[in-house]
């Protein structure tokens, strides 16, 4: 760009520049760092950008068998490249619109109608030639002409005239050429510098009016929009899609079924994209009649496409239900359907490390029940198992879901209580006790079969802190031996406090 128009562009006062809400969101598209929540964090505060994120997730763009209900549901369906891509482009556009109307105005509207369409254009090129990024797509379609609006308005006497004056695009670039030296590329390409943009962006900004078409699929998507999108403001509609089909088959290899497609697509999105950027979409007859009957077409082709993808769809429901079933399965004890001992050290190390990071207190419990070998001696193993089951689901139903229930082997059990001290962990097995003993296990012969149990209570970030989960569960273990020798049938805890056993711990301790 020459020097004297980069110094006319510098000290220009009126420039559109992009609010604070976009310089935010600029800022979050640099940092490698950002993520979704705090994307949703900026946007919230934004509520007419919130509203537009909401309304573009429930746009035909996102054909989404589910209605978009709130922000978060928004965010989380587009993702956080998407997200970053939309809200620039809601926010960094404000800016560009809010300049006072002056002499320019039908110029300006008829600048951000083409932007809007090649927005469109660019993104749904690119899904048709199976690209991803499209939203970033849109932003380079959108943000493409920028230089044009920097024109009006640090050339305001001069730039209008010629713009007037081109009878199409490459019109314009030769008079550009002519006048300024350079073109509106170079103008659009110094602003995305200017505001920092992401790089991706100014550069194909820099080539979107390159006389040869990119190697490249996106830049050549971003470079064809413009012309897929005179086909809604040219006057002869039917020679600009002639035009547009012609390149975008040498370039993309799209046929002219698929074009129509195309085409049928960017109608469908219009009104609503349109709205969302404040302008009305304006289709001229002739080129509704053109998509109507693309669309005619591309019905009965979609239909049979989508009769298959919905099958592949199911079946691959299907598989991932099965696949979540098994995983589900191997984390449990075949006999009593509480986690398994493996599943358990898992669960445990969690539990473990979120613990002694926020300093949480982490009880276990480690639970035997009493001479369970008699049982299976008078009643035989079925029964033993049956008492096993009735047991585990019992324990099981009398803590929160929050705590978490396995199987350690034979007739021991591990029950963990995250966030719980010890002397709630110690009052909340004491009361399992209480009702355990009172609850028929399994019917015999002679009648209803009862159990008692012993266990030792350990906590991580009470009294003690243990290096590592063997360490914790070996210590509830040792008092769960502790508790074993003093009579069985009750729960006694580690911590000093518990010790020595007086009559009155004994009592407490004891649920007869
Ligand atoms: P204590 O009060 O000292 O714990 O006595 P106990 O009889 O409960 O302990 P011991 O360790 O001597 O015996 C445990 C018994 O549990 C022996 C074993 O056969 C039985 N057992 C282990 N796994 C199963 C199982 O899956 N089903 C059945 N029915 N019994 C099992
Ligand atoms: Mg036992
Ligand atoms: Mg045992």
């Amino acid at each position: 760009m020459p020097p004297e128009l980069t110094a006319v562009l510098a000290l220009c006062r009126n420039l559109p520049s992009p609010p604070g809400i976009a310089l935010r969101i600029i800022e979050l598209a640099q940092d490698p760092e950002a993520d979704i929540t705090t994307a949703a964090d900026i946007i919230a505060i934004d509520m007419a950008l919130s509203a537009r994120m909401l309304r573009i997730a429930n746009s035909p763009l996102y054909a989404s068998r589910r209605r978009i209900e709130n922000l978060g549901q928004a965010l989380t369906m587009l993702g956080l490249n998407a997200t970053i891509s939309l809200a620039l482009g809601f926010t960094v556009t404000q800016g560009l619109l809010a300049r006072d109307s002056g002499n320019g105005h039908d110029l300006r509207e008829r600048v951000w109608r083409r932007s809007i369409l090649s927005a469109l254009a660019a993104s749904q090129l690119g899904q048709a030639r199976g690209l991803r990024r499209l939203e970033e797509l849109m932003l380079a379609g959108l943000l493409q002409d920028i230089g044009i609006l920097a024109l009006l308005q640090s050339h305001a006497d001069t730039y209008p005239p010629l713009l007037r004056e081109a009878d199409d695009n490459a019109a314009l670039l030769a008079a550009e050429r002519t006048q300024l030296q350079c073109t509106h590329a170079d103008v659009g390409t110094w602003m995305a510098g200017q505001w920092d943009l992401p790089r991706y962006l100014a550069d194909s900004i820099a080539h979107s009016e390159d006389a040869t078409l990119s190697d490249d699929h996106f830049q050549a998507c971003v470079q064809l929009s413009g012309t897929v999108a005179d086909i809604w403001l040219d006057t002869d509609p039917d020679a600009a899609r002639e035009r547009a089909l012609a390149q975008v088959h040498a370039r993309l290899g799209l046929d002219s079924a698929q074009f129509d497609q195309v085409l049928a697509k960017i109608s469908e999105a219009l009104p609503t994209i349109a709205s969302l950027f404040d302008t009305a979409p304006t289709t001229p007859t002739r080129v509704q009649l053109l998509i109507d009957h693309a669309q005619e077409l591309a019905t009965l082709r979609n239909l049979r496409q989508l009769q298959d993808a919905e099958q592949a769809r199911r079946r691959a429901d299907e598989f991932e239900a099965r696949a979540k079933r098994l995983t589900e399965q191997a984390h449990r004890d075949a006999l009593t359907g509480v986690l398994n001992r493996r599943q358990l050290e898992a669960v445990l190390e969690q539990e473990f490390l979120r613990a002694t990071r926020h300093g949480w207190p982490l009880s276990v419990a480690f639970i035997d029940l009493d001479d369970f070998k008699k049982i299976n001696d008078a009643h035989g193993h079925l029964t033993g198992d049956e008492v096993l089951r009735e047991f585990a689901g019992n324990l099981q139903g009398k803590l929160r879901t929050s705590d978490t229930v396995a199987r350690f082997g034979g007739e021991e059990f591990v029950a963990l209580l995250p966030n719980t001290t010890e002397s709630v962990a110690l009052d909340v097995i004491r009361r399992v006790l209480a009702s355990i003993v009172i609850t028929p296990m399994a019917m015999s012969e002679g009648g209803p079969l009862f159990v008692t149990f012993s266990a030792g209570v350990a906590t991580q970030g009470g009294y003690e802190r243990f290096a590592d989960v063997q360490d914790l569960l070996r210590a509830a273990d040792d008092v769960l031996y502790r508790s074993k020798n003093l009579g069985r049938n009750r729960v006694i805890a580690r911590s000093p406090s518990d010790e020595p056993f007086t009559r009155a711990t004994m009592e407490s301790g004891s649920a007869a």
